[in-house]
């Protein structure tokens, strides 16, 4: 048995189930298949965190690079960039095999905690693969004084253009709606900002030059007038497509829709030693649900492992 307990995920809920399992003398092995720190590392870094006790003022890498530093200090194994494609269990063994594009780990409980981005949607239009075209935002600074169309009507969507605009770029957000799917703050923010905002359109076009973004066309679709404008760059925030198709293959019990792993009150899936914490078991989607729930899974796992001498 290569380890104790394998986190798949390394986002605040991977992390704080990785916490409680070192401090429990677990070997603990923390698998990410892009940077460790999650969604706030590699979805949010510029922006300020919000609901998150102790971390005012903070944007989601100061927050993230704080768990990852933590957990590292504690000794806490991470591999980096290494996307698990399949999670087994056999009974024989009492063991849960672990497969990797890279590698293969064995382990007494696994803690899925893979959160709910996936990949991001599409929009399935002509000219989506050109450059310039982004389905993250990574920094607005790097567009002051750019001219930026931001697709999209929920909370990601808004937060790009507020984010776009306070960095001095020129900003258009375009919204298929009417109203955006976006919490009270960020309406706030967006009402207050100088981001230009066209409802009711929808991209039906992007144009290039050199193989780069030179313009799109869009189209009213109360209206279906049309409209053709330049932009430098296009940030598509159109939600993600889920891991319905890992939770299949690796056969765990989900909602009707696959979206959701179903958990018990102690976090445990169908399968016996997986468990799963955070944003993949659908509850509020926000850092400090998923720390809690981390957290506890963890020390479930350790519970399990354990077969609790001192329970
Ligand atoms: C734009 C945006 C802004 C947000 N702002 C806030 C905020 O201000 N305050 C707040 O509280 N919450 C915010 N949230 C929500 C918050 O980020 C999440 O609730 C939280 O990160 C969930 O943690 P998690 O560990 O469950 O999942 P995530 O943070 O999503 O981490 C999941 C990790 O699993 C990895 N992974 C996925 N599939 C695999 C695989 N097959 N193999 C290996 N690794 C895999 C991913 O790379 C990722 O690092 C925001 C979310 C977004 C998208």
């Amino acid at each position: 048995m290569d380890y104790d307990l394998i986190v798949v995920g390394g986002g605040p809920a991977g992390l704080s189930a990785a916490l409680t399992s070192v401090c429990y003398k677990l070997k603990t092995l923390v698998i990410d298949a892009a940077s460790a720190g999650g969604a706030p590392t590699n979805n949010f870094p510029w922006k300020i965190v919000d609901n998150t006790l102790g971390f005012r003022n903070m944007t989601g890498k100061q927050v993230a690079d704080i768990f990852v530093g933590h957990i590292k200090e504690e000794g806490v194994e991470i591999k980096e960039n290494e996307s698990i494609e399949n999670i087994t269990r056999d009974d024989a063994a009492d063991e849960i095999l672990v497969e990797t594009n890279k590698n293969k780990y064995t382990a007494k409980a696994v803690i899925i905690t893979i959160g709910v981005l996936g990949k991001p949607r599409k929009a399935n239009v002509q000219g989506e693969n050109l450059n310039g075209v982004n389905y993250t935002l990574t920094d607005p600074n790097l567009y002051a004084n750019k001219k930026i169309l931001v697709a999209g009507g929920g909370d990601t969507a808004v937060e790009w253009a507020v984010g776009l605009a306070q960095a001095g770029a020129e900003t258009t957000i375009m919204h298929r709606k009417d109203v955006f799917r976006a919490n009270e703050k960020n309406q706030n923010d967006i009402s207050q900002s100088k981001v230009k905002i066209l409802w009711n359109t929808e991209t039906k076009e992007i144009l290039g030059e050199n193989n780069r973004v030179k313009k799109v066309i869009f189209a009213n679709n109360l209206t279906n007038e049309t409209k053709t404008e330049e932009f430098d760059e296009i940030f598509l925030a159109l939600g993600n497509v889920p891991h319905s198709d890992f939770l299949e293959k690796i056969k765990v019990k989900t909602d009707e829709r696959k979206m959701k792993i179903i958990v018990d009150e102690t976090m445990r899936t169908s399968i016996k030693g997986i468990f799963a914490a955070g944003d993949i078991t659908q509850k509020w989607l926000k850092i400090p649900e998923a720390i809690g729930e981390g957290g506890y899974a963890g020390i479930c796992a350790y519970k399990y492992i354990k077969n609790p001498y001192w329970a």
